[in-house]
């Protein structure tokens, strides 16, 4: 039987893929690692994804990042999905065996919860969470904060009904993993009605703040506790607004480019088998944001 000759190739899948810091990432990585690899930008329209899941095949592609607006669509051609990936219903990350399996992943909870306990040393089992916003990226990190043990979770959303679904989702996923825990629902307008009282993790997974509307919040913070964490998973501008609000009031504030670097770290290491350069990653991506700021 011929030898299977090693894949060295990666990449992401995106539409349109022009601003993503992933390929300098992945590609200085390799570099600093000395790994004859190569990740490519694949621009890939929403008609033509079966056959460009065919081609990566056909190319003997090792793996894959996938991003907007392929996550959830590219799920039925995979021949293996991960548990939490299947419960968020998206995933960002395939990897291709030798015998042309893909399996799906989805780091993105995964690498904010990395990003949180490595940068600000915080125990997830002490933490009653209200994540603001209730897309993709929400419920990522839901499940994984559930995971890894939080103690409740409240998602407030603009819109009630998306954050109502969403609870329904964590509550059947908390259910199978057997973990009870306080799972609830609740509108922008109401949290900002009763405020941030009970909450030790805030986090902003709304879009809310992203350059160029750098001076926009998505809710006014009131009413929250000493040394309250504040997060924000928007990473350009690199402090925002929100955080600038939160630090303002004395919190302990958490940037959203960790949660890019790890999420890319974790991808790096399911498609290489190799521990990740994490640090040298988060400077090449402070590098070029910060380039992008100036
Ligand atoms: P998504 O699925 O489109 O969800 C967007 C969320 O933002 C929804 O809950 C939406 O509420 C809310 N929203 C949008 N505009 C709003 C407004 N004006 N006021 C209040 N709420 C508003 O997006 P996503 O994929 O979850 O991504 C969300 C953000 O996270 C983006 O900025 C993205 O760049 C960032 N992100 C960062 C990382 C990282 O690695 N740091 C990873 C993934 C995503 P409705 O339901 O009411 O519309």
């Amino acid at each position: 039987m011929e030898m299977e000759k090693q894949r060295t190739a990666f990449g992401l899948i995106a539409h349109p893929v022009g601003h993503s810091l992933s390929p300098v990432m992945h590609n200085r990585a390799f570099t600093y690692l000395r790994l004859p690899y190569h990740y490519h930008s694949f621009d890939v329209r929403p008609e033509q994804l079966k056959e460009a899941v065919q081609a990566l095949k056909v190319l003997r592609v090792g793996g894959v990042n996938v991003s907007i607006p392929h996550k959830e669509t590219i799920i039925p051609y995979l021949d293996e999905i991960d548990e939490e990936a299947l419960t968020i219903g998206a995933v960002n990350t395939i990897v291709i065996n030798e015998n042309n399996k893909l399996k799906g992943y989805n780091t993105d909870g995964e690498g904010y919860v990395l990003s949180l306990q490595k940068e600000k040393q915080i125990d997830i089992k002490e933490q009653h969470v209200v994540i603001l916003g209730a897309g993709g990226a929400a419920k990522g990190i839901a499940v994984y904060l559930l995971k890894h043990g939080c103690l409740s979770i409240t998602i407030a959303n603009r819109t009630l009904h998306k954050a109502e679904q969403m609870t329904e989702t964590l509550r059947a996923y908390a259910k199978k993993a057997k973990l009870s825990k306080n799972i609830a629902a609740k509108s922008l307008d109401e949290l900002q009605t009763t405020g941030f009282k009970q909450y030790t993790l805030i986090i902003n997974t709304t879009s809310v703040g992203m350059w160029p509307h750098v001076e926009a919040v998505p809710i006014s913070l009131t009413n929250v506790q000493p040394n309250c964490i504040v997060s924000d998973i928007v990473y350009n501008p690199l402090k925002t607004a929100f955080l600038k609000q939160a630090e303002a009031l004395g919190c302990i504030i958490h940037e959203g480019v960790g949660m890019f670097v790890h999420q890319g770290a974790l991808a790096f290491e399911k498609f290489t088998g190799i521990e990740a350069p994490v640090d040298m990653m988060h400077e090449v991506v402070i590098q070029h944001l910060m380039a992008k700021e100036e």
